[in-house]
């Protein structure tokens, strides 16, 4: 992973902008595709995952419980619980927290869909609330304007790895009875008012999707200092079973288990928890790998007229896993997908994070057709985003590549 070299020749010169985007049948920047996000496996990963293939332990053994351990021990939290995905982190959290039928919990729409599903899998209702447009994060206010006596708990996403304004968020929580549980799925090594997230809130959870900051295939984390959280979650993960004998309700023996609550099977296995080990000891180089492009980024699109690249608040230092820009649409001759469409054509793998969770068919038929109405800054950002590749295996070149198309489409959709 060497380090990223802002070349003094960008932008460039105004006779290479001419050439035409490939869209308009001109040569597109490079020819096979740049995903927009792709997971960094090396052979250290592939013999950690190989030795326990060789071992006793296949499904819940002791790289879970090494694995745990790490992860806690890197957020700062007393307790973690590995889980298969971060969308079951997510149903555990709202489970532990004790969400039920008639209960409200509020979460921002500028999030991915299981940020709000896990509130209906336990029987309650999300409530979104607006966005603030410049970090894109919840607004406190957006939350404040949507509490009622119902509401039980808030979701905060921290948007591309920019961390919410915690304090803020802690403050209302505190004043509502509000349980708080950070969707920090892009968020691991991100830091609040130079607090590492993870240990700062009710609950926190994480997803190791391969697009995500470490990958085990798929998995998730939920990082807590509430040993009683700790236990509903370590339960939740396990049918709802317990068998730590000072919990059961009737002891019948040294065979005995008892199912206490309705869980799931959402154990993770020790094949993954031994590639997520191996994946913790890149995470600082991850990190800054991606904090390198995004600079390159920052300094090369900073002259684009019709772009807004991502605003950073003072409190948060971001752990980068996207990079959104908004398009001003009022200085382009074309909308958002023509752009999306043109950058496409160059073999940019651009995307679009979010399409704001109302506006799924389930949820419009759900009582969510006019959400939208309440959140007219979600609505407004939906509009003109676009995410540019951003993950720490892409190369020096593959970053002037992303540059250099979006530099050409932009020039050519440009209002004269
Ligand atoms: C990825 C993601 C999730 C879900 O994680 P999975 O591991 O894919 O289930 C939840 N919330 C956000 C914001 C995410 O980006």
């Amino acid at each position: 992973m060497g380090g990223l070299v802002i070349r003094s020749d960008q932008p460039k010169k105004e006779t290479e902008y001419k050439t035409l985007p490939a869209i308009a049948g001109g040569r597109p920047v490079r020819n096979t595709l740049l995903p927009y996000a792709r997971q960094w496996v090396d052979e250290g990963d592939i013999a950690a995952v190989t030795e326990v293939l060789q071992g006793d332990w296949l499904t819940t053994g002791p790289k879970i419980a090494e694995f745990e351990k790490k992860f806690a021990a890197y957020v700062g939290a007393k307790y973690a619980v590995a889980v298969v995905n971060g969308t079951a982190a997510l149903h555990a959290a709202v489970f532990a927290a004790g969400i039920g039928p008639g209960d409200e919990v509020i979460t921002t729409p500028i999030t991915f869909a299981a940020s709000a599903n896990c509130v209906l899998y336990q029987g309650g209702m999300p409530v979104f609330a607006d966005i603030d447009p410049r970090t894109y994060n919840i607004a406190l206010d957006g939350v404040e304007k949507k509490i009622t006596p119902r509401t039980r708990a808030v979701i905060p996403v921290h948007f591309t790895g920019q961390p919410c304004d915690l304090d803020e968020i802690h403050e209302l929580a505190r004043r509502n009875g509000l349980v708080v549980i950070e969707d920090a799925a892009h968020a691991l090594g991100a830091e609040y008012k130079g607090r590492r997230i993870g240990g700062l809130s009710d609950m926190t959870i994480f997803s190791f999707h391969p697009v995500k900051h470490i990958t085990t295939g798929e998995g998730g984390m939920i990082t807590t200092n509430s040993l009683e959280l700790y236990q509903r979650l370590v339960s939740f993960r396990n049918h709802g079973i317990v068998r730590d004998r000072s919990f059961m309700i009737e002891d019948q023996g040294p065979w005995f288990y008892e199912q206490q609550e309705l869980g799931y099977n959402y154990r993770l296995t020790d094949m993954q928890a031994a590639l997520g080990l191996s994946q913790m000891k890149k995470i600082s180089s991850f990190l800054e790998r991606r904090r390198k492009i995004v600079e390159a980024y920052n300094h090369s699109l900073a002259g684009i007229e019709e772009l807004t690249l991502p605003c950073q608040a003072p409190y948060s230092l971001s752990a980068w896993h996207l990079y959104v820009v908004s398009l001003d649409l009022d200085k382009l001759t074309v909308g958002r997908r023509e752009i999306f469409e043109a950058l496409r054509a160059e073999n940019i793998g651009v995307n679009v994070h979010y399409i704001p969770v109302y506006r799924h068919p389930y949820y419009r038929r759900n009582g969510f057709s006019n959400a939208g109405a309440s959140c007219p800054n979600a609505e407004k950002l939906y509009q003109s985003i676009i995410s540019l590749p951003l993950y720490p295996a892409m190369s020096d070149q593959d970053a002037f590549d992303v540059v250099e198309a979006v530099s050409k489409v932009l020039h050519h959709y440009r209002c004269k």
